[in-house]
């Protein structure tokens, strides 16, 4: 049965060794389409899915198409987009000594913005770029000032600090967020449809009975979660902060 803010609250409350586990709904609040929603990038037009253009294959093969998607999706709505009550809550939690890690799928950056100290980003940050031939390294702005093919000035392709479908995880960051999820006396999953792997796997590493479930539409997992609420992550959080605060 969903649980209501209230109960929710109460247990993110009571809980001094949380863990939140997020994806691209977070961040939609602030401005960034997610991939699955309904306005997200897979129901807008563009002639590839967005997991085969962000893959490795279509980086090496169809660069043009590739740099236009990523300017035009990823690269320009991350350069005007501010931290969300979400983002917020979950850095004053983690400075009030309650929760000790953000692992995200996110590539946007915002949980650092928000002043999350412990940010571990399983896909990599859209923030940093680097020259595939020198190692040079360039700012998002950098890119976002070039066209076509993003160039280094040793002319060498310059990629973002991403990890592209078809490739690896970084073990270090994988290891330690196992490490956090074994450890948490309470999980929270928000905005994620948990489908991308191995992150979504990454829960079953969890032992507690306070896996709270937050996304917007339902989701298969819920039959996992001790606890689980349909809304708007921001929304939701605003509100259980308001019961923190209180309690
Ligand atoms: P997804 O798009 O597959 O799923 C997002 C989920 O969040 C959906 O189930 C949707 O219903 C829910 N959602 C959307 N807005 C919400 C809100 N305001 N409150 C609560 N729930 C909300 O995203 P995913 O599971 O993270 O997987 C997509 C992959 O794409 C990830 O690997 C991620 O790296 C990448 N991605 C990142 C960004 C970003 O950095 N902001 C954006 C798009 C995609
Ligand atoms: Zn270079």
């Amino acid at each position: 049965m969903e649980s209501n803010i209230e109960q929710i609250s109460k247990v993110i409350s009571e809980s001094n060794n949380i863990v939140f586990f997020g994806g691209a709904g977070l961040s939609t609040e602030s401005g960034i389409p997610d991939f699955r929603s309904v306005d997200g990038i897979y129901n807008q037009k563009y002639d590839y899915p967005p997991e085969q253009i962000l893959s490795y294959s279509f980086f090496r093969t169809n660069k043009e198409v590739f740099f236009r998607f990523c300017r035009e999706k990823c690269l320009e709505p991350i350069l005007h987009a501010k931290p969300n009550p979400a983002h917020l809550a979950l850095a004053r939690l983690e400075a009030m000594g309650k929760l000790k890690a953000v692992i995200t799928q996110n590539i946007d950056g915002l949980h650092q913005a928000a002043g999350s100290k412990e940010v571990l980003e399983l896909h990599g940050t859209l923030l940093s770029h680097t020259c595939i031939d020198c190692g040079k390294k360039y700012k998002l702005e950098d890119v976002l000032k070039t066209e076509g093919i993003a160039r280094c000035e040793c002319g060498g392709v310059i990629r973002p600090d991403i990890v592209l479908y078809e490739e690896g995880l970084d073990n270090n960051i994988l290891t330690k967020s196992v490490m956090y999820i074994n450890d948490a006396d309470c999980l929270i999953v928000a905005g994620t449809s948990l489908v991308v792997q191995p992150a979504a796997s990454l829960i079953n590493y969890y032992r507690g009975n306070k896996l709270i479930l937050i996304n917007k539409d339902p989701l298969p997992a819920e039959q996992y979660a001790n606890y689980y609420i349909h809304g708007k992550v921001g929304e939701i959080f605003e509100q259980v902060m308001k019961y923190v605060d209180k309690n």
